[in-house]
């Protein structure tokens, strides 16, 4: 092969070393996975808000907003539970662009992994210690799990991995809640092999060592819509989506059927700004259908300081996203109250 080897990485121990968590970090983070994990199964009724920047790319401006939803999450403690999104890696559809902090951790600056994987552990760290939540973050590399797993409360496997046996299987032994997304072109049937295949144990190759795991009974659904062969943007988080998704879901024989609404990406057909609105009928479809309510367990928002989004290239507005849009806070904290005053 003809790579030219750069930099060799620290191994996860190591990183692990350079950059620890203390006791009491690990022990509120425990609590809170647990707590997270009880959602999932209907053991804590709580509305799950996986909310927070498309990518983090900025540590001050990601830590920053999380505070503010720290003192949100405060008034609203007794109806909802928030996960941050602090995604550090970025798929991109053809290739080109921003990947993430973890392989650029300064967006106008070149490549630099060796500093992204340090950045991106200690901006997780950061983010517990300074704001008591908890993150979620995306698996889009599995081996690269090995460098953040005692310190996220979820993980995410996006559209354009989520049929990939690597990502199913490094899920099955994950001890956090995995949300599977729907394909790109809106198959759910992938989504619930993926659910299927990362809550059963399994023998494979994980980072040099031959692993067995046990299953992941916390793994569920994440609907984001899809995109038609016409290019059409296909929601799925209307009523008879949800009635049906969620009638072929209870007939897996899965553990915990869960759903979370994915209410950016192709459910908004990245109208930002319609993200309260898709979650506000998702609300009142989960009032109509006791289907609905009991598998529906919360919504995964794309929300920053500043609204929209703006070109890597410009990168001056603090807070502002550097990939999908998102919406901006005033409106996040309007509409996390109304979530609240409708539960
Ligand atoms: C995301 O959550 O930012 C994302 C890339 O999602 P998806 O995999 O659904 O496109
Ligand atoms: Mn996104």
């Amino acid at each position: 092969m003809s790579f030219d080897y750069v930099r060799e990485l620290p191994s996860p121990d190591h990183l692990k070393e350079l950059l620890p968590v203390s006791r009491a970090t690990a022990e509120m983070r425990e609590a809170r996975v647990d707590l997270i994990k009880k959602v999932i199964s209907g053991d804590y009724e709580r509305l799950l808000l996986i909310i927070g920047p498309c990518s983090a790319d900025n540590e001050e401006a990601v830590v920053d907003y999380i505070s503010r939803l720290a003192k949100v999450q405060e008034k609203v403690a007794d109806k909802i539970l928030i996960v941050p999104r602090v995604y550090t890696n970025k798929p991109r559809t053809t290739g080109a662009g921003y990947k993430g902090m973890m392989h650029q951790p300064d967006p106008s600056k070149k490549p630099n992994a060796f500093e992204g994987i340090k950045a991106i552990r200690h901006m997780h760290i950061r983010v517990m210690e300074e704001t008591g939540l908890v993150a979620a973050d995306e698996m889009l590399y599995p081996d690269n799990f090995a460098f953040l797993d005692d310190v996220l409360g979820y993980v995410a496997v996006g559209a354009r991995s989520v049929e990939n046996q690597q990502h199913r299987l490094t899920c099955s032994a994950v001890d956090i809640p995995v949300g599977m997304k729907n394909g790109t072109g809106g198959d759910v049937e992938i989504m619930f092999n993926a659910i299927k295949a990362a809550q059963a144990s399994h023998d494979f190759i994980f980072r040099g060592w031959e692993v067995s795991s046990s299953g992941n009974p916390y793994a569920h659904a994440v609907l984001r819509g899809g995109v038609n062969d016409k290019g059409m943007t296909i929601p799925n988080y209307h009523f008879e989506d949800l009635q049906w998704i969620g009638s072929q879901y209870e007939a897996l024989g899965v553990q915990h059927p869960a759903i979370i609404i994915d209410t950016n990406h192709s459910n908004s057909g990245k109208k930002y700004e319609q993200q309260p609105r898709i979650a506000s009928e998702v609300m009142h479809s989960m009032r109509y259908d006791p289907l609905v309510k009991k598998l529906v367990k919360g919504f995964m928002i794309e929300s920053y300081i500043e609204p929209g989004a703006q070109k890597i290239e410009d990168h001056r507005i603090y807070g502002k996203s550097i990939t999908d849009p998102c919406l901006g806070w005033r409106e996040t904290e309007a509409m996390i109250y109304e979530m609240a005053e409708k539960l």
